[in-house]
């Protein structure tokens, strides 16, 4: 699976940096930053979390 983010979607939220602050950050305007593309194991099922609880919708996993 691979994490994709939508820039234009992103409000800054910050929920996905609470839900693991390993994947994801946010940049100087407060917009995500993926850190880890191709989440596992437990990493996977906090980006599926993070997906599910952003306000925004501006997080994806996708199959590749
Ligand atoms: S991706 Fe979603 S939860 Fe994360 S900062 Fe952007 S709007 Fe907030």
């Amino acid at each position: 699976m691979k994490l994709q983010k939508d820039h234009d979607r992103c409000i800054g939220a910050g929920q996905c940096v609470r839900t693991d602050p390993k994947i994801f950050d946010q940049d100087d305007d407060g917009l995500v930053q993926i850190l880890v593309e191709h989440p596992r194991g437990a990493d996977e099922a906090a980006a599926h979390k993070a997906v599910f609880i952003c306000p925004a919708k501006a997080l994806s996993l996708v199959e590749e």
